[in-house]
């Protein structure tokens, strides 16, 4: 087997399929090559031991990673050259117990905004999203699995407020993953000396009218994003939180007083992208169908908590005590089940992407 030939195979057939990762992973007795497909692992191939060991070396090589290291994880990152256009590849290698190694391939496609749309479910959440992101100031928390369509949904929302009049928007992203012409995209470089901190510094000190942070991560960047809240800029920014309740957690973990937050926050978002039934093969629907478009075979589920509930949320947060604990009417689970009910997606799909 030519790997070079094959390597350009699989990237360039991952790319047609709009596939978020590939992943090279050691079987029993073989290697496969998965494709994420709307979010689910589909097999594509095949491979021997050494077609595997081999493929994984290349990709390595032409990454700039160390080829002999085979027990320590690596990553690395290169824009590989397809017939048609170069596409940006970050690269990871784990090795298991038996020095057999995994290589995962993320495909940064650089899209364009226009491009670029998310569908959903119900009209309300959209509304509701809409309003939030017209305020002057505050904060706006995404959560939701990686994939969850959370940047697509910001730049979406943002890319409207801002077709009314002209306002600048500056990002602090690690990588840039979606390009928009009309926003100051700034993305972090380590190996350069710019790192988070340093963007978010500088991004404040340019008064965005609004500023979209890729992730608060750490304390730091908690404090940075909270004080620009506080003076006066919209700022939207993800966390890490397994739902809404979660994000506030997340917060106050990183340092953040209950009382700044209820200062700051204007809503927090939980989001998650179903695999929807396409409308010709409804039940019967395969990854591979071609009836709709890879967009249109997801549709992004929110749970969008702001004014009353949001203030009931911080309340049962401040109160322990789990007796007034009001659960909000559109609910992320609840939700759920309804689109269930509706047809869109299976009782399994249900089941998998509630939230425990
Ligand atoms: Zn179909």
């Amino acid at each position: 087997m030519d790997i070079e030939a094959f390597a350009q195979h699989l990237v360039t057939l991952a790319d047609t399929f709009k596939t978020s990762d590939i992943h090279i992973l050691p079987e029993e007795k073989h290697y496969s090559a998965y494709f994420r497909l709307n979010g689910r692992m589909e097999k594509q191939f095949f491979l021997d031991i050494d077609e595997g060991t081999r493929l994984i070396s290349y990709f390595k090589f032409v990454s700039n990673m160390d080829v002999g290291e085979r027990r320590k994880p690596q990553s690395g990152s290169l824009a590989f050259q397809l017939p048609e256009k170069k596409i940006d590849l970050r690269f990871s290698t784990i090795a298991n117990y038996h020095t057999k190694e995994s290589l995962v391939i993320r495909l940064l496609q650089q899209k364009e905004a226009s491009d670029h749309t998310v569908n959903t479910f119900f009209q309300h959440e959209l509304n509701q999203l809409k309003e939030l992101i017209s305020y002057k100031s505050g904060l706006i928390l995404f959560s939701g699995p990686v994939d969850s369509g959370k940047t697509t949904t910001i730049y979406q929302l943002v890319k409207n407020r801002i077709t009314e009049e002209k306002q600048q928007v500056v990002t602090v992203e690690d990588p840039v993953e979606i390009h928009e012409s009309q926003f100051l995209q700034t993305e972090v470089n380590e190996k350069a000396g710019i790192t988070y901190e340093h963007l978010l510094k500088s991004s404040l000190r340019h008064h965005p009218d609004v500023l979209i942070v890729g992730e608060i991560r750490d304390e730091e960047t908690a404090k940075m994003v909270i004080r620009g809240a506080l003076t006066g800029h919209l700022i939207i920014a993800s966390v890490h939180a397994k739902n809404t309740k979660g994000i506030i957690s997340r917060l106050k973990e990183l340092g953040i007083s209950q009382e700044l937050l209820e200062q700051t926050i204007i809503g927090a978002v939980f989001q998650k992208l179903l695999p929807v039934y396409c409308p010709l093969c409804a039940k019967h629907c395969s990854s591979y169908c071609t009836h709709i478009s890879p967009e249109q075979k997801r549709a992004a589920l929110y749970e969008v908590v702001s004014g009353k509930d949001l203030s009931c949320m911080f309340e049962s947060e401040s109160n322990h005590q789990n007796e007034a604990i009001r659960t909000i009417d559109r609910s992320f689970n609840h939700l759920l089940k309804k689109v269930q009910l509706y047809g869109f997606i299976s009782e399994k799909t249900c089941r998998q992407y509630a939230i425990p």
